[in-house]
């Protein structure tokens, strides 16, 4: 028997990099969880395997620190999931936004180059990154033109991707993910923060929700699904870009409207626009042309945004 497959997660504490450590456990590889020294440090998403994975401590502002953590751990695949990634606190901090979303994943590929470049490197890239759409659905050829300093900051780490790709032929992939959701994103995401606000409001522990800007649209998948397509990405022959959506589309007042509904309530009695919540410039319309990813890495969503909505309400009810 060889060595178990071994890979390293960046963000392993946050909803995507916990939903793929339970999938790369499940398919017997030794996971490795980088994550930044902090006196309160948040383990909640990663408890139940806490005792499986190995965390190792290194931050995406410190080049050696990582150097250091792929040395001693030898991956065969790194996973860069860490990122600032809520887009409105990108323009209050947009220095330390590019500073972890753009350059720390240039020191990510710095230290695979120099330590192994057989590794193979996946990159968190996002939808963020078509901001003002250049062409509906948006597929692996759309022109970028980011709307936030996290957006401009994912591009920058999309490019350096393909760059080291092309200049050192690193098997490193680039994932365009549009928006994904799951009882594990944080609440001040627009989906479990209007799930968990109505059904706060069904229990009488709350009166009103409020929200920004009802008219945005966004292409919503289950996030157990996106991290599968990104272990598939890595297992190709040839290393490349895809883009993972649902390939449909729907408004922040459909959310509601169906989130509320599913508990017999009206959205329009209880859901306040809150101009705090608005944002200096947004994205109005995403949905994504994921074909490649299903020809190629043959890739499926498993759950539609009806039933996604409905296991994010019954999960709230549940918790509560
Ligand atoms: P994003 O696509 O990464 O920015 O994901 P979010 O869940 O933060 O926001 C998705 C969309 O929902 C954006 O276009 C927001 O303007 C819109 N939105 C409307 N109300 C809210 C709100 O109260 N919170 C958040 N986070 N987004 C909201």
């Amino acid at each position: 028997m060889g060595r178990p497959k071994v890979a390293l997660i960046t963000g392993i504490t946050g909803q995507d990099g916990s939903y793929l450590a339970d999938f790369l456990l499940d398919q017997g590889y030794e996971v490795i969880g980088m994550v930044r020294r902090s006196s309160t440090v948040n383990f909640d998403r990663i408890r139940h395997i806490q005792d499986r994975i190995t965390i190792a401590q290194g931050d995406l502002l410190d080049q050696m620190s990582i150097v250091d953590i792929l040395r001693e751990h030898r991956p065969h695949e790194v996973y860069n999931l860490a990122a600032q990634s809520f887009v409105p606190t990108s323009w209050k901090q947009p220095v330390l936004t590019g500073e972890f979303t753009a350059l720390g994943v240039t020191r990510m590929l710095e230290a695979v180059r120099i330590v192994d470049p057989e590794i193979r490197f996946y990159q968190a890239s996002s939808s963020e990154m078509f901001g003002k759409v250049k062409q509906t659905p948006q597929n692996e050829d759309t022109p970028f033109h980011p709307r936030s300093p996290y957006g401009v900051a994912k591009v920058y780490g999309h490019y350096i991707t393909v760059n080291y790709r092309e200049s050192y032929g690193l098997f490193a992939c680039s994932g365009i993910l549009f928006n994904h959701t799951s009882p594990r994103q944080g609440l001040e995401f627009f989906t479990p923060k209007i799930t968990h606000g109505a059904v706060q409001i069904k229990r009488g522990q709350a009166s009103k929700l409020y929200l920004g800007n009802l008219d945005a649209r966004r292409d919503l998948g289950y996030t157990p699904d996106y991290v599968r397509a990104m272990w598939l990405m890595l297992q190709q022959d040839h290393p490349d870009d895809y883009v993972v959506a649902s390939g449909e589309t729907h408004s922040v007042r459909e959310v509601c409207q169906l989130a509320f509904g599913q508990l017999g309530l009206n959205w329009e009695d209880y859901v306040v626009v809150d101009p705090q919540f608005l944002r200096p410039a947004d994205v109005d319309l995403l949905v994504g042309d994921a074909s490649k990813a299903r020809r190629v890495l043959g890739w499926e969503p498993t759950l539609n945004f009806e039933a996604l909505i409905h296991l994010m309400v019954q999960a709230n009810l549940k918790a509560a």
